[in-house]
């Protein structure tokens, strides 16, 4: 669990390449810069964990490219306290961010392995995410609702309905839709019916699965 100069460096290298593909936000790029990403993928591959690239996890997921993970926290807007859910808490590196921005988040993840692991892991880092869950991201988490975002970091077929009714009147759904590519989407939350829909590049992400829980 060593974070060596050499680390650091990698990751000023990696916050480099980020800021040159176009991210900003600069409570992001800290917390990139700051969170070291190689704890989060199996220790014999150490050399790929600042390259900005996915990368395989256990149960056949994979930890998010870093430029997505920036892309999707931007597209956020999190103000310290702000109450984030994410969808696919996965390695947890995505949840570390939005703890070390100060979002109190809520994270699902559907498969157990990875749910267990990530739940002792994150902690023990010093990452505390308010709460994660063992469940089905497709309904959202009704009790902790409503959220000032959610973020879903696994490929959509559809926009799951529960999720856009658990936003903040002012709240932003980021999500990747389509089967094969997905289309990064955001919702913003109008009124209570209204939503402003903005679609904004393609990514490729592991599907959210449904009723596989
Ligand atoms: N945020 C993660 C990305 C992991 S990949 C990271 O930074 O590492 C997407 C994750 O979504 C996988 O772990 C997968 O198991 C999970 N997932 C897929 N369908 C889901 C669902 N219906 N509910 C919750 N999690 C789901």
């Amino acid at each position: 669990m060593k974070d060596t100069f050499k680390h650091k460096g990698l990751r000023k290298q990696l916050v480099a390449i980020l800021t040159a593909k176009g991210i900003t936000n600069t409570a992001v790029l800290e917390a990139i810069g700051a969170i070291p990403r190689h704890l989060f993928i199996d220790s014999s591959f150490l050399e790929h964990a600042y390259q900005d690239k996915a990368f395989p996890i256990a149960a056949s997921q994979t930890i998010s490219q870093p430029y997505t993970v920036a892309f999707q926290s931007e597209l956020l807007e999190v103000k310290p306290a702000d109450k984030i859910l994410e969808i696919g808490t996965g390695s947890g590196y995505q949840t570390a961010v939005l703890c070390l921005m100060g979002a109190h988040v809520y994270s699902i993840e559907r498969q157990l392995e990875l749910f267990k692991k990530t739940n002792q892991f994150l902690p023990k880092i010093g990452y505390v995410a308010k709460r994660l869950i063992f469940g089905d991201g497709y309904k959202g988490l009704k009790e902790e609702a409503p959220f000032d975002s959610i973020i879903v970091t696994a490929g959509a077929p559809f926009v799951p309905k529960p999720l856009l009714s658990q936003l903040k009147i002012g709240g932003r759904l980021v999500i990747p839709v389509g089967d094969e590519d997905q289309i990064m989407t955001l919702y913003i939350r109008k009124g209570p019916k209204e939503f402003e829909k903005h679609e904004l590049g393609n990514f490729k992400f592991v599907p959210l699965l449904e009723n596989k829980n």
